[in-house]
């Protein structure tokens, strides 16, 4: 197939969906690949790299693609001038992007959503969520450190012992085991806290303290979190409250998929906080886990610094970009395996990541929201 593959156009958008060290895992198969002029930059991948790793570098990809790779959605102008019958994949959160979803569907368009992939064994080396909230987590756990005034790990020296921060972690998916894992190694003390019982032994392999509070758990379908009723949320914020308190650092990760983010902590309980003190929250995108955060921004809560994570993996372009490159040439892999498109969609993962094809909506959420 003719594969595109284009610069970013998103604000703050610095991945790129194929990378130079991937090139040649699809022209071995018969693919050509064309790479939009500087659609690498951001991602540090200049277009030499790609010339020489066996792709052409172009100035409009769009015009004769076949399958056309991005990390965001195309924006509606790019969509409206791809061929009849040409795929894209890509993140598509269609809740979002309704507009545009529309026009895929009426263009005739194939389209896959990398976030709609199956979380399943065998598609777990296409789980582009799962590798993007790995690059979030550490992010993360990252900037909390930095942003802290002072040390994470035990100090004993001749002038005296410092002891370690506290950080605690809400929220232990992808993204808050990797932000555990990350604390941990830069020698923080951590505690984290789901909702899912499965969590708190995951927590404790990565040498945490699971908090555990008296309240029944929110195991909903396919592992994920189900959504807090009102009560449980306000006993949920009132157990942690003195958790909050006393940490150091506190990070919070808590999503349910397809939701705005949950409020786990109030403004009043971040002014509980020691001076100094640091608020990382990965979900600021979604609404935030944490009152009154802004996304992109560092705000003073009471006498903490507030950090609201705004698309967190671009902010580690260049592994954030391989990894889901990697996802997407292991999806590229099942649509056209031998060079040519074979889009079985009786394929769970196929059918699973489908939004438009052949003038159909085929995702059942977004249809139904939709038409
Ligand atoms: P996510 O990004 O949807 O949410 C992050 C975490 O927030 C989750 O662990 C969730 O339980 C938690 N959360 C939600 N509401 C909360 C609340 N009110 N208080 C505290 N925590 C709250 O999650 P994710 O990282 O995508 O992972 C979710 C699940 O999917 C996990 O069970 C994970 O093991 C599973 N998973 C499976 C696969 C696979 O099978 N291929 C891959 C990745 C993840």
């Amino acid at each position: 197939m003719r594969v595109a593959v284009v610069r970013e156009t998103r604000e703050a958008e610095a991945r790129v969906a194929l990378v130079p060290e991937l090139v040649a895992k699809l022209t071995a198969v018969g693919h050509t690949v064309a790479v939009e002029t500087g659609a690498g930059l951001g991602a540090l991948a200049d277009d030499a790299a790609y010339a020489e790793a066996g792709a052409s570098v172009v100035d409009d990809p769009l015009a004769d693609a076949e399958l056309v790779l991005s990390v965001q959605p195309l924006d509606r102008e790019a969509a409206r001038r791809l061929p009849e019958h040409a795929v894209t994949v890509s993140f598509l959160p269609t809740a979002l992007e309704t507009d545009l979803v529309r026009d895929l569907r009426d263009l005739g368009i194939t389209s896959l959503a990398m976030e709609l992939v199956p979380r399943i064994s065998r598609a777990q080396s296409m789980d582009a969520l799962s590798s993007q909230s790995l690059v979030a987590g550490y992010r993360c756990a990252v900037v909390c450190a930095g942003l802290l005034r002072r040390f994470f790990p035990l100090n004993m020296t001749a002038a005296g012992t410092v002891p370690p921060a506290e950080v605690v972690v809400l929220g232990a998916g992808v993204a808050g085991l990797q932000a555990i894992a990350t604390a941990k190694r830069l020698g923080a003390v951590v505690k984290a806290y789901d909702v899912r019982a499965a969590a708190a032994e995951e927590i404790r392999s990565m040498g945490a303290q699971a908090i555990e509070l008296d309240l029944p758990t929110l195991e909903g379908a396919g592992g994920y979190a189900r959504e807090m009723g009102e009560e449980r949320a306000r006993l949920q914020r009132e157990l942690l409250a003195p958790y909050v308190a006393n940490a150091d650092g506190l990070i919070t990760t808590a999503a349910v998929p397809g939701r705005t983010a949950p409020v786990l902590v109030t403004r009043a309980m971040v002014e509980q906080m020691r001076p100094g003190s640091v608020v990382v929250d990965l979900a600021a995108d979604s609404g935030g886990n944490v009152e009154g955060v802004v996304a992109g921004e560092v705000v003073r809560i009471g006498q903490a610094q507030v950090w609201g994570g705004r698309n967190v993996p671009a902010q580690m372009p260049g592994p954030a970009s391989r990894l889901y490159a990697q996802n997407v040439v292991n999806l590229v892999a099942l649509l056209a395996p031998e060079g040519e498109l074979v889009l079985d969609l009786d394929d769970e993962i196929l059918a699973g990541a489908c939004v438009t094809h052949a003038g159909v909506i085929r995702h059942e959420p977004t249809r139904v929201l939709l038409e």
